[in-house]
């Protein structure tokens, strides 16, 4: 699960990361008064910021520095009324509902720092760059070297001498030293007690020197998190900062209706029981030429009424040209999911062709129900093996374009 900057920056600023000061609002007028009452406490800048689940907002116009509130104003009802396209939003772009209204700060320097669950190391791993601010992709790709890595030990994490190591690595020298030290230090134990994925702060900045602070102040303004969806039960605070509409629809629905459903971008629409055997499916699809549009486990012990709404979220996605059925019947009976096909034919209909491979508990009566049926359902064709499934349904849809490289 992800969470917007703004909620971010109210977990950094929880674990004593300096944060500068911002409200979140959802209209015109309240960005204006946010932006006044920051103007009148002292602040000379103030920057505007969407709140979407998507980066690259300041090259796409929704990150905005202004001097006044009436330039906030102006800002946001930019924001708000036209809808972002950056490369990490769907082609149509996203709309704009919230926005960020934060103190502005001057900057020296961007740094980026970022703890995630690395997988090829087995634990979590402490990412940081000075040549923040840009996507760190692209530092990866032009300057590999500009990357510094330390992989934390899984029980001890962050150790003071690598947090030292890497701060000073950074360039960070003088009263801003211990100040990048305790960011880092602070950030690798909110990764770890959050369940975080990825927690990842872009930029980091230091300012310029003022009375306060002779070197500098070390300031997270941008953060991207991400938690493990399966350890959110114990963390209610992070669970309640859930924004489904930043969620795609049909996965939202079928989480209420307990079906695991991921959407993919190919055009065959997969309705398998287990997880292994969804996987497996993917699989063969894939071997035979086809594109899978869609993970979806109806689990094994799915209501007839959950598995007609599994048919429903697979045929609401105008790219699926074609269904698969593939279920093997333990704890799941066939003759469920026959009905559930039967429901789905009369409630929504297929126009698309279906094939379906059953197997295992109940078949005979199954196949039975099925043949009652398909007079009813003429897009329907049954198969006698996964392989024979997997063929039909690719030989019924068009073929994907060959991929680029
Ligand atoms: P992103 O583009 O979605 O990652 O949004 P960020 O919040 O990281 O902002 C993008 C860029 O806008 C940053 O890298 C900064 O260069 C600039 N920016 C954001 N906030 C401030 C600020 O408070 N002061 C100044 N001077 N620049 C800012
Ligand atoms: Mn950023």
């Amino acid at each position: 699960m992800k969470v917007h900057e703004f909620q971010a920056r109210e977990l950094l600023a929880s674990a004593g990361i300096p944060v500068p000061k911002s409200t979140m609002v959802t209209s015109v007028d309240a960005a204006h008064t946010a932006a006044t009452g920051l103007f009148s406490s002292g602040s000379t800048m103030v920057v505007v910021k969407a709140q979407v689940h998507a980066g690259g907002r300041g090259k796409a116009g929704f990150v905005k520095v202004v001097k006044s509130a009436a330039e906030a104003r102006a800002a946001s009802a930019f924001m708000l009324g036209n809808r972002m396209h950056s490369p990490q939003t769907p082609p149509e772009g996203l709309p704009i509902t919230r926005l960020l209204v934060a103190d502005a700060v001057d900057i020296v320097h961007e740094y980026y720092a970022a703890v995630l669950v690395d997988r090829a190391a087995g634990t979590n791993t402490l990412i940081t760059s000075a040549e923040g601010g840009v996507e760190i992709e692209r530092v990866a790709a032009t300057n590999p070297g500009a990357i510094l890595r330390v992989v934390l030990d899984p029980l001890l994490g962050l150790q003071p001498y690598e947090a030292r190591a890497t701060a000073l690595g950074l360039g960070f020298r003088g009263a801003a030293l211990p100040q990048a030290v305790s960011v880092l230090t602070k950030l690798a134990r909110l990764q770890q007690e959050t369940d975080a994925s990825v927690v990842e702060i872009n930029p980091l900045v230091l300012t310029p020197p003022s009375a306060a602070h002779p070197d500098g102040e070390v300031l997270a303004i941008d953060a991207k998190f991400s938690f493990d969806d399966s350890a959110l039960f114990r963390h209610g605070d992070i669970a309640a900062m859930n924004d489904p509409a930043e969620e795609n629809p049909a996965e939202v629905r079928a989480k209420a209706h307990g079906l695991s459903y991921v959407a993919l971008d190919g055009n065959i629409g997969c309705l398998v029981n287990g997880a292994g055997l969804a996987m497996s499916t993917m699989d063969i699809v894939k071997l035979h030429g086809g594109e899978p549009a869609n993970f979806l486990d109806v689990g094994g012990s799915a209501s007839e009424a959950a598995v007609t709404e599994a048919f429903r979220i697979i045929l609401s996605d105008s790219r699926v040209e074609g269904v698969l059925v593939n279920i093997f019947g333990g704890i799941m009976q066939c003759d469920r999911i026959a009905r559930a096909i039967v429901q789905a034919a009369r409630n929504i209909g297929f126009t698309v062709p279906l094939v379906v491979r059953l197997e295992g508990t109940n078949v005979r009566e199954a196949q039975e129900i099925l043949r009652e049926a398909s007079v009813d359902i003429p897009t329907m064709a049954t198969a006698t093996d996964l392989a024979d499934a997997a063929a039909k349904i690719v030989a019924a849809v068009s073929q994907p374009s060959p991929k680029r490289c």
